[in-house]
């Protein structure tokens, strides 16, 4: 061989050098082996393109998938595969496919996760806010307690307007916890102004451990209460969880009866005495279209 011949780079130098410049890593680090593969004739040549692209395209789609639930808040992966239906037998679990299908973030539709603590809410909300993400979809995850803090310091700083646009751009935004803190008037307001700005424009999924009906306390102003459940249960899929906590289950049989299995949305409430100003009372197990 020539002195010359021998700055000539070789084609697997130049698809090495390639694959840096097209910003490849998997490829690169896939190719050795893959060509031994070729060579051995373990392999056809159209069979080793194809892994190659498939391994970088994993990759990649992978760490979209790891930002994306970054970005969204959704760090705790609750995955609907670990999610066990025999404990919760309230739940039906077709619904539940049914709803990771993800026909409802194109229906512009509002989810509503209804029961008491430890039943799986937010693991289902969450769970379907991972499918959205991996099907390509935005996706915000947000109690609604810091939804209510981050635009009440927006309005402070005369920026609500381009916060609920923020919270808008999500195709799914998932409030977590309404009803565990109250909410002062100005905070039911301030929600109040992002539900109708996403109306008929973004999906949503709620998850509350109060029934409807007490939403004129949760948010400290049944006007404000009855309004917010006019667009949220207008095109509205409501999940009623009724059981027992899986946080509590190790210690189920130390649990009082009423704990351990609370029916917790509407029993309750027929025992609790109407109280003026409260909000119509409005069917916890309707389904809305
Ligand atoms: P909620 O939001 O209704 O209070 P969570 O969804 O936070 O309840 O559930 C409490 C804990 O129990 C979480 O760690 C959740 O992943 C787990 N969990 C709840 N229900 C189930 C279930 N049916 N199968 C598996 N894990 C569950
Ligand atoms: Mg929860």
């Amino acid at each position: 061989m020539t002195a010359s011949l021998d700055q000539t780079p070789s084609t697997i130098d130049r698809i090495r050098h390639d694959l840096v410049g097209l910003k490849m890593p998997r490829a690169l680090e896939a190719l050795d082996h893959l060509v031994r593969r070729l060579e051995q004739g373990e392999i056809t040549a159209l069979e080793a393109i194809d892994t190659l692209l498939a391994e970088e395209l994993t990759l990649r789609e992978n760490s979209r998938i790891k930002t994306a639930l970054r970005m969204g808040r959704l760090a705790t992966i609750k995955t609907l595969t670990g999610f066990d239906f025999s404990f919760q037998p309230s739940l039906d679990r077709d619904r539940i496919f049914t709803l990771a299908q993800l026909g409802f973030i194109e229906r512009c539709e509002v989810v509503h996760f209804l029961g008491p603590p430890g039943t799986g809410k937010s693991h289902l909300a969450t769970a379907l806010g991972v499918e959205a993400v991996k099907a390509g979809k935005s996706v915000y995850f947000s109690t609604l307690a810091e939804l209510i803090a981050a635009l009440g310091r927006a309005e402070r700083e005369g920026r609500l307007q381009e916060k609920i646009r923020f919270f808008c751009r999500p195709s799914l935004l998932v409030v977590d916890e309404i009803g565990y803190l109250p909410v002062g008037a100005g905070g039911g307001n301030l929600f109040f102004q992002l539900v109708n700005a996403r109306y008929e424009r973004g999906a949503m999924i709620l998850t509350s451990n109060r029934g409807f009906a007490e939403w004129g306390d949760v948010f400290g102003d049944p006007v404000i209460a009855t309004a917010l459940l006019d667009r949220l249960l207008h095109h509205a899929v409501v999940v009623q969880i009724e059981g027992s906590s899986y946080r509590l289950r190790p210690h189920a049989e130390l649990m009082p009866e009423h704990v351990r299995s609370k029916a917790i949305i509407a029993p309750p409430l027929q025992a609790q005495p109407r109280r003026r100003g409260r909000p119509p009372r409005l069917d916890p197990f309707a389904t809305a279209s």
